[in-house]
């Protein structure tokens, strides 16, 4: 097995700061914060619905802050395409979307205003409103006003093609409307690391570790990120091409170096997963750490991934290739050749490389992806973060002889939605919109659900429900982050 010989030591780094946990869970509510309520929807109201495809049907009323749009219909390109903010009565001042009368079934989400990063930033992926999103934010250091236009934009351009593009980077790519990435242009004096004074003090942080004055780092983010964007995840891209990279809370990497792509990958494995190492070293180590992704306990992985023994998971992208291969118990790591297990022969937290050339789709490569335990714990940390429902139109609650209910979620492609009539399922896996309408329904009070879930297959995710083991407890806990990717809504609807 050949040493990540860099890596090796950035993890040390992780391992000396703590790795702490930085998901900050937030409680994204249902709708309460967007524009779908009538009320409660207030400042951060935003956006509006859009509902395709289904027939067309026009936008109702919206209030101030926030409407509905409804486009799409078989052939109709028409439908209500009313802009957030418009209409509405001034005395309103709170978002209260509008509903529109699309068809039963049918993708809907959530419209938005552009992602805000603030003065100096701009938003390298716009995936949704940031009260339900996980916010990740770059800093580069050691760019100039020039090269914050050139070289900072070549290195986030290089980590997000491998990010999404490439096997390697999933599951990165299934969930790419669950991430807003800002990437922040502070501006440096000199050009480079290693050549003057830069905006964080950008360096060599002992071997091949980065290091940065994260007290700058942090009034910098404080004084340049707007209050809509609380931040669950930070990272300094720096201006060189050495090989030094840290995995912490903040997690840094050198943004030139020709394996940036999948150092940004791994560093961020430590940085919002809570991920291991899974190289060895020197020694042995029998302690339980409460790492996902290394155990001490080569029969039954202390119950982080004996679902997974014996399972060769097939690739996202390239669903023939078997990505990491078997996942078993692998004796050698965090740091230890004797004692510790990893759960695939490589991997992304292993030897990170993707040579020797252009990352294509070949096995070798496909080795370095994260393997299937790591990519199970990526799915849970960023629901940890989020919930499917951006919003319910109309709000959870009484509603009068409505003609249609609709949620919007993160991503109809990744979340079902199965919709209930007195607790009875009579529409499975049917989109975002409800035609009541069409049910005929007794006159009197239903109530009628809605719940949205991960369509995650089990070649993804497999813990799925039981308590925390107790090697896996807190944050790390597989129930914990998986509970949050089912939300149910509800109405009581008085049909007369
Ligand atoms: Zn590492």
């Amino acid at each position: 097995m050949t040493k990540p010989n860099g890596a090796l030591l950035a993890l040390a780094a992780c391992a000396l700061l703590g790795c702490g946990s930085n998901t900050d869970a937030e409680d994204a509510g249902t709708g309460a914060k967007y524009g779908a309520g009538g009320d409660g929807s207030g400042a951060v109201a935003s956006g509006g619905v859009s509902a395709q495809p289904g027939s067309g049907g026009a936008a109702g009323a919206p209030a101030a802050g926030a409407g509905a749009s409804s486009s799409g219909g078989k052939s109709a390109s028409g439908g209500g395409n009313t802009s957030a903010g418009s209409g509405g009565s001034a005395a309103g001042g709170t978002g209260s979307g509008g509903t529109s009368s699309s068809g039963q079934g049918g993708a809907v989400t959530i419209e938005h205003p552009p992602l805000d990063c603030g003065p100096v930033g701009y938003a390298a992926e716009d995936a949704g409103p940031p009260s339900n999103r996980v916010n990740y934010v770059i800093v580069g250091d050691g760019y100039t006003a020039t090269t914050v236009e050139t070289t900072l934009k070549q290195h986030i351009e290089v980590m997000l093609k491998r990010r999404f593009e490439h096997e390697s980077g999933q599951p990165y790519a299934r969930y790419r409307k669950f991430v807003n990435i800002c990437v922040l242009k502070a501006v440096s004096d000199n050009d480079g690391i290693g050549n003057g004074p830069t905006a964080f003090d950008g360096g060599n942080g002992g071997d091949r570790l980065a290091k940065v004055n994260e007290k700058k780092v942090s009034a910098f983010l404080d004084a340049n990120l707007p209050d809509t964007l609380e931040p669950d995840w930070r990272a300094v891209v720096l201006n060189q091409d050495k090989w030094e990279n840290t995995g912490a809370h903040l997690m840094l990497w050198s943004g030139g170096n020709a394996d940036a792509a999948g150092a940004a990958l791994h560093e961020g494995g430590h940085g919002f997963h809570q991920l291991a190492d899974e190289y060895g070293g020197d020694g042995s180590d029998t302690k339980e750490w409460s790492e996902v992704n290394t155990t001490a306990d080569a029969t039954k992985t202390a119950g982080k991934w004996d679902l997974w023994l014996d399972v060769v998971q097939k690739g996202l992208n390239v669903p023939d290739l078997g990505a990491t291969g078997k996942q078993s118990v692998f004796e050698g790591s965090r740091y230890k050749d004797d004692g510790q297990y990893r759960p695939s022969d490589n991997s992304m937290m292993n030897s990170l490389f993707c040579r020797p050339s252009a990352c294509g789709n070949s096995k070798a490569d496909l080795a370095t992806s994260f393997n299937a335990v790591s990519r199970e714990q990526i799915v849970f940390s960023i629901w940890r973060a989020v919930k499917p429902i951006d919003a319910a139109i109309p709000p959870a609650g009484a509603v009068v002889n409505p003609a249609k209910l609709q949620v919007a979620v993160i991503d109809p492609a990744v979340i079902d939605v199965d919709w209930s009539i007195d607790g009875a399922v009579v529409a499975a896996k049917a989109g975002g919109t409800f035609d009541v309408t069409a049910q005929s329904l007794s006159a009197g009070v239903h109530e009628i659900s809605a719940t949205a879930y991960d369509n995650a297959s089990e070649d993804l995710v497999r813990y799925r429900k039981g308590e925390c083991q107790a090697s896996v407890q807190g944050d790390y806990c597989h129930a914990t982050g998986w509970k949050n990717s089912t939300q149910t809504v509800k109405w009581s609807v008085t049909v007369p």
